[in-house]
């Protein structure tokens, strides 16, 4: 029975929830996590940002943008994407930008999975991974990485069944640091149905200092997805500002499925401005590169297992990772601890690489530790 407005009077029908009821798939996520100690220790190392602040050239130009935020920006960061397309030579077809690379992976998943489908990726890999694919209603199927804590990509390309819609692979790996070959990635491309999205998240790629781009095989390989960001290297994790290139349909999809005007007209002033910066850009990741090197030589002396690192962070495998962490913001250092699985330090300055070590030799015991 329902009355004349078509609402129906609820006389016949069960009682209703008291209040709104989400998805089932959305009741059950976590929220993300916060490390121990954030905002009270002197130097932070638990979220891969970096130690730098923008540099007075891009800060000057998104103080610029501020006159014009009356207006909405493009709908797509069209200036953006043109920079980006010009250095890596591909069309304003192959690229688009949003806010930051997370929201581009959240659309990407929701318009190419959903219910019944799955999404392979490596575990231990970026904790953002099961929950983005969570929201979009989808399954996560964990491959565990190789006891060197690299991703098993035999065992992934195993993994694809019927359901599956979308491979992630994190390269550099966020927290261990590890990385895949071209060689490693063109054979996994190979193996891999063409109707299966390939995500390769370059989140830390600068760090690894690669030879070559992996931009490259968009023409060869139509499934392949690049995902990269202004938050790590460019030091613009504030801003939001991210970028995905894939071939045009792929693009396509992800405009017709985006919330418009995803770049705000000061992220996008800020990121073409660290676009243009390639010289400041290379003496960041070589002074991250250099200290990367020395802390991951100190800690291997102290006996730790500790993966070579292409990223701006290095992993510490351990079980007990929560009693360094607390041992850390005992030095003053935040760092992020996945208890069982081993300890995410970002790279500073040498001052918070010392307050690690000196938190590392307290929990060892050794004779330079200070408790
Ligand atoms: C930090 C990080 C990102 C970046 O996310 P943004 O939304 O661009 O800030 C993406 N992927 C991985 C693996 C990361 O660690």
């Amino acid at each position: 029975m329902s009355t004349t407005t078509g609402i129906p009077d609820g006389s016949l029908l069960p009682p209703r929830p008291r209040l709104p009821v989400p998805r089932p798939e959305i009741a059950a996520l976590p929220l993300y996590s916060r490390a121990l100690g954030l905002g009270t220790t002197t130097w932070v190392a638990s979220s891969n940002e970096s130690s730098v602040p923008p540099s007075k050239v891009v800060q000057d130009a998104m103080a610029a943008s501020a006159a014009g935020l009356n207006r909405y920006p493009s709908l797509y960061g069209d200036e953006l994407v043109d920079a980006i397309g010009r250095r890596l030579g591909l069309s304003d077809e192959q690229v688009t930008a949003g806010a930051g690379s997370l929201p581009l992976l959240q659309q990407l998943l929701t318009a190419y999975t959903g219910p019944g489908t799955e999404v392979v990726h490596a575990w231990r890999s970026y904790e953002a991974y099961p929950i983005l694919i969570g929201v979009a209603g989808a399954s996560s199927v964990g491959v565990a990485l190789d006891s060197g804590h690299r991703h098993r990509l035999d065992a992934m390309a195993a993994a694809i069944t019927e359901r599956t819609k979308a491979v992630i692979v994190c390269n550099p790996n966020n927290p261990t640091g590890t990385t895949v070959t071209h060689d490693e990635l063109l054979r996994f491309l190979s193996r891999v149905p063409r109707d299966v999205l390939v995500v390769l998240d370059e989140a830390y790629r600068e760090f690894s200092q690669p030879e070559r781009d992996e931009t490259s095989l968009l023409p060869t390989f139509p499934n392949l997805v690049i995902l990269r960001t202004f938050s790590k290297a460019y030091g613009l994790a504030g801003a939001r500002a991210g970028y995905l290139t894939a071939a045009p349909e792929i693009i396509r999809n992800l405009r017709a499925s985006a919330p418009p005007f995803g770049l705000s007209r000061v992220a996008e002033a800020g990121a073409v401005a660290a676009w243009a910066e390639e010289e400041l850009l290379s003496a960041t990741v070589a002074a991250v590169v250099a200290e990367r090197q020395f802390l991951t030589r100190e800690l291997r002396i102290r006996g730790l297992d500790v993966p070579e690192s292409g990223g701006n962070f290095v992993w510490i495998a351990m079980e007990r990772a929560g009693e360094l962490e607390q041992a850390c913001v005992r030095h003053r250092v935040s760092v992020r601890a996945f208890d069982g699985d081993g300890v995410r330090v970002t790279i500073g300055g040498r001052p918070a690489t010392q307050a690690v070590l000196d938190a590392v030799d307290s929990y060892l015991g050794a004779p330079r530790g200070t408790e």
